[in-house]
Formats: C-alpha cells, structure tokens, sequence
C-alpha cells in the first residue's frame, strides 16, 4: 500500500527546516518563513491535525485518509481508524488493557508491533505515524509551494532510544531527513522566547496536556539552554479531569454509573469537555444534555470552584514530580526565576494556581499552550537552517545508561539527566584466571542490580587468556544529539573495536515503565544499597579468604599460636558471615579479617623480599 501521494515541484530550497510537534492526540507544522517563525493551517484553515489515520479497505483506489477527515470515519469503520499510535512506537510488548485501547489487534513482529487493519494490512507504529508524517509535509509544501525535505520532531522526555529511533524512522519513511529529535518541554521554552532571558536564568516547564504531565528544569548559559533535569507522568491529563467531571454530572443526573449505557457515558463526557473548556474562562456554566435518558433531558449548573474541587486531587499529582525534578536538577526552588505553562489543559484556573504554589511564582501564560512545543521545533528548524540564531539546545538522557559488571552490579557510565549528546567511558578488567572474552551488557535503568534494569543489548569482547586483572577492556558511549546510543567495546591491547548500535531496537519497555522504574528505585533504594554492599562484600570475602589460608601455609610456622588463632577466628566470623546475608555483618568481618592479618601480610612481605634478595645472590 502506498503511504503517501509523491508530490512533485520544480523548485526546491533545501535550506527548508520544518518543525513538528508529532502529538498523542494532535499535530502540528510549521516553519521560519521570511524570518518569522510560524505553524501553517490546512486548507480548512486548521492549524491543528488530529492524529488519526483511516485506512480504506484493500480493494479501494484511495489513499488513507488524515486528521479530521480520518476523525470521520471513526465512527462508521473504527478498526480500520488508527488513533494514539504514539503510544506504540518503538514498543515491542504492550500490556493487555493498553492494546485493548487500539480499534484493530496488536500482533507481535521480528522488529516490534503491527497494527492488524485487516487479514492482509499489518502496519507497523511508524508506518502510520510517517502517513501523519506525510500529511504535516504536504501541509508545509502547499504553504510554502516548495518540496521540503527536512525536519525537526518532538517527542516527550521519557521516551526511550528505541522510541526516538521510531520517530526519527517514521519521518523518513515519509521523505524527510530528521535534522534533530527535540524534547517537547525544551522547544516549548524555546517558543516562551527564555533565550532573551540572562545569563543563568533558570527556567521550569510545566507541561499538562491530555494524557500526559511532563516537568523540566532548564538553565541558560552563553545563550545555550541545558536540560538539568526532567520528571513525568504518562498517565495524568485533562482526560482524567473530563473523566472525573463526567462521573459528577452522572451523580447529578441520578445515573448509575455501572450500569449507564455507552451514550449516556458519551453523551455526559462530551458536555463534561465542554463545560471544563469554558470554566477557564467563565465562572458558571449550564450543561443542557436533550434527550439525556429517552425523553428525559439533563440541565445542571457547573461552577469553576466545583470544578476546580474534582480537578485538584488529579492536579495535585504534578506537585511530587515538581519536586523530584527541583531535586534532580540540585536547585533550590527559589532559584528558578521562571515558571512556563504548556499543553491545554493548563488553561485551567486551577492548575495555574497549583503551578504557582508549587514553583512559588506567578508562571508565564504569555504563549498559547497548546502550540508552544510546535512553535519550539519550527524555531529549532530555524536555528539548524541557518534561519534564526544564537541558541542552541540541549536535551538529557531519561535513564541511566550503564553495564553489568562482575557479581551482577549495574555500573552507571552516563547518569541519569546526562545533558547530550554526551560521551563517557570506562577502563574494565578479567574478575578470574583464564578468562577469555567479556560479555558487555548495555543497561538501562536506576536499580543497583544489573538484573532490575532493561538490557539494551549485549556484544562480546574476545581478549588474551592471563592472570586476573590482567586484561583491558575499554568501554565507551556515546549518545548523538538525537538520542541514538552508540556503544564501544575495545581491547586496549590488540585495539580491536566492538559497536553495538541501539538505534533500531525496539527496547521490550513501555512509557510507564519508565516512570515505574524511577519511582522503583526509590523503593528499593535502601534494599538496594544493602544488595550492592553484600555484593561487594561478598567479592571481597571470596578473594581474602583463599589469600588468607594460603598466606597461613606460607608463613604460619612463623606466627605465635595465639596470632593463628586470632586470624582462623576471624576467617571463621567471614564464613559465618556469608552465610547470614547481613551486609553489614560481613562488611565488618572482612574490616577484622583485614585488621587480624595485618601481621601476616607484613611477615609475608618481608619473605618475599628476602627470597628475591638470596635469588640475585645478596644474602
Ligand atoms: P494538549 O495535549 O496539549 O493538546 O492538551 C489537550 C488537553 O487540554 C485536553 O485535555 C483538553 O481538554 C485540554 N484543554 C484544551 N483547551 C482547554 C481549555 N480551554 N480549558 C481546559 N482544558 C483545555
């Protein structure tokens, strides 16, 4: 099936950088034109495209349908209407309530999901996603009667490489080369115009939109915007308020809930998004629902502080994640100078005062919410073209990123909130004798233990066989600026490289699973720590005690009975140790066992020395 109708101009600037805000639920283009930046409107005047795509049936001459014309035909064919295809991309598993959200059957493929339209039509996320792609292009060439060929794209902060690597895919399945995937809250500052801020200006961005919180703290430097830090929810929107409005007026309207039928639900949702819009402007508003139950009709009247009364336990959920992102960034609250709202929904009333409770200050209003991140990555699409100058972005890494090391620890090589592109690396060793190869796992998350995080993927470094300690196994990686992580493996004697790539595999991670694992690690913080210290400990029991029998071997005969006894007593508290689990117990044993056989060491240096002095014949 083709995706998109190839368009063909005769003049082309490939100077052209367009800005994409690829939503959940909406989309939006644009571009720098004659030095301004501005989204461009279809030819219905809209600048906003549903993010839907309708498949015609197979036999059918005609091309998918897109955005409100796509919204059409949900109702009359809504398996053949893909909605939130967002939520799919770069994901190779999706629990059994979320795929049940999508209108057609999610089946499992080599390289991730496909979208089951029909016997014959499996679509993978980027296959509808570049026909969204395709019809954002098609709006900016009829506004800019050009072909345009190049893009910037949005996408959340959480999202993951494999997602990124989806996104950057989708747009080239649509013809465009992906100059940059740019983070929502860091173009929505950008569009806030904070580059005019000084020097240092600490700025928070404050995103509520339907179905997702986002939260970033971003300071600039030399007119450069650096990310410090980011926190979220994808489970917290707007929606969530409709939903709990909808249920108050089906109160109202004596309904009960579990048995009201589909409509009515409809019905009360429909009016319940419509009262919540006007009550950011008005104080009062009637809800009239005709024919609500049969020939009985629904009137109630909603005010703004009722509303704002359902709203604030769904919007007091942001407060936390603010404060988990103040931390992270190792700012005090009072040195953010700035507060920017973005997404509709903090249009509400409520949610601008629980914002400016939260931060301290009044936040700024001054842009239109819901097209602050298009604006942002039109703006950036300006900045790569050469059209705008003078800022330059810079985005950070939402987990951290690290491999598995010897006693099944998780080693961090670039933290959490690393600002990219970044690079780092480390300098690894053989753990036994004789080993002739390591295994480097690449890892994703914030647990101690190796086996609590995500496994990006995994290679194999082959080095010589020798002694413990004795080889040398760099490691190195790094993340471009669009997120793609490439990792080095390097036998630093023989110079030979190994590269594993993390761009094209779609990780077995969800977005929630992102946030899961941050609020985990905070969980299992303390049972953690006390894993990595038995682990550690542990490592160090098994190599002192064998050290220590064989030194008892060597020099035993010339220590007094009672120096014996202590240093056997303490390798037996070791033993007992190990056997207990109890971190600190066997930390301290080891601490003894050391202490015990300080005399020993001592005695079997001074032999050492005098073997190697008979051996060159000095004594
Ligand atoms: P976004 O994801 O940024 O497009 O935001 C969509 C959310 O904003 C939806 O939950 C809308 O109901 C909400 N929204 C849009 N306009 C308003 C408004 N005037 N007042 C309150 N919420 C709004």
């Amino acid at each position: 099936m083709s995706l998109r109708k190839p368009i063909h101009f005769t003049i082309s600037d490939t100077r052209d950088i367009i800005g994409i805000d690829l939503g959940t639920t909406n989309s939006l283009v644009g571009a720098v034109d004659a030095g301004f930046p501005i989204l461009f409107a279809d030819s219905s005047g809209s600048r906003i495209t549903p993010s839907v795509v309708y498949y015609p049936a197979e036999g059918e001459a005609r091309e998918p349908l897109v955005g409100s014309a796509a919204m059409r035909m949900r109702a009359v064919e809504p398996g053949r209407t893909i909605t939130s295809v967002k939520r799919l991309m770069g994901r190779r598993n999706v629990p059994a309530e979320e795929a049940a959200m999508f209108p057609c059957p999610l089946t499992p493929a080599a390289d991730g999901l496909r979208l089951q339209i029909s016997d014959a039509t499996a679509l993978s996320p980027e296959d509808v996603s570049a026909t969204i792609l395709g019809r954002l292009r098609a709006i900016a060439e009829e506004a800019l009667e050009k072909e345009i060929t190049r893009a910037v794209i949005t996408v959340p902060a959480y999202f993951n490489d494999a997602q990124r690597s989806a996104t950057k895919r989708a747009g080239e399945l649509a013809g465009l080369t992906v100059e940059r995937i740019l983070n929502e809250p860091t173009a929505a500052a950008l569009a806030y115009g904070l580059d005019k801020l000084g020097e240092h200006s600490k700025v928070a961005v404050y995103d509520l939109g339907g179905g997702t919180f986002d939260i970033s703290i971003l300071e600039l430097s030399d007119g450069v915007f650096q990310v410090l830090s980011t926190a979220g929810d994808t489970r917290l929107g707007g929606d969530d308020i409709d939903r709990a409005l909808a249920s108050y007026l089906l109160k109202q309207a004596n309904v009960d809930e579990q048995t009201a039928a589909p409509e009515i639900h409809a019905k009360l949702l429909d009016a319940a998004i419509r009262a919540k819009h006007s009550l950011s402007y008005a104080n009062e508003y009637t809800v009239n629902v005709p024919f609500l139950t049969g020939s009985e009709s629904f009137e109630c009247t909603v005010t703004q502080a009722q509303l704002a009364a359902l709203a604030m336990p769904i919007v007091d959920r942001t407060r936390s994640l603010c404060h988990r992102a103040i931390s992270d960034s190792k700012l005090e609250l009072t040195e953010i100078d700035r507060v920017v709202l973005v997404g509709g929904s903090t249009r509400m009333p409520v949610v601008r005062e629980i914002a400016a409770e939260i931060f301290g200050q009044e936040p700024d209003i001054s842009q239109n919410p819901d097209e602050a991140v298009a604006l942002g990555a039109v703006i950036q699409g300006g900045i790569l073209s050469g059209k705008t100058q003078n800022v330059i972005l810079l985005d950070v890494t939402p987990l951290s990123l690290g491999i598995e090391t010897f006693g099944g620890l998780m080693n961090i090589i670039l933290p959490r909130n690393t600002t990219i592109p970044a690079k780092a690396g480390e300098l690894f060793t053989n753990a036994v004798a004789g080993q002739e190869a390591m295994k480097i796992r690449v890892l994703q998350g914030e647990r101690e233990m190796a086996k609590d995080n995500w496994e990006l993927g995994q290679f194999e470094i082959q080095f010589e066989s020798g002694p413990k300690g004795h080889a040398r196994v760099g490691v190195e990686f790094s993340i471009d600026a669009n997120g793609i992580l490439t990792v080095l493996g390097r036998d630093t004697k023989t110079h030979k490289d190994e590269i594993l790539q993390i761009d094209h595999a779609a990780v077995d991670v969800n977005d929630e699973a992102v946030e899961a694992m941050i609020s985990e690690s905070i969980d299992y913080a303390f049972d953690d720590m006390n894993e990595r210290v038995w682990t550690e400990a542990k490592m160090k029991s098994d190599e002192l005690l064998p050290a220590v029998d064989n030194a008892l071997a060597q020099v035993g005969d010339l220590l007094t009975s009672e120096d014996i006894a202590t240093v056997r007593a303490a390798a037996e508290a070791v033993r007992a140790a190990l056997e207990t689990h109890d971190a600190r117990q066997l930390k301290e044993a080891n601490q003894n066992l050391d202490t015990a056989t300080e005399h020993m060491a001592a005695l079997l240096v001074e032999k050492a020395m005098e073997e190697s002095l008979k051996r060159k014949g000095i004594l």
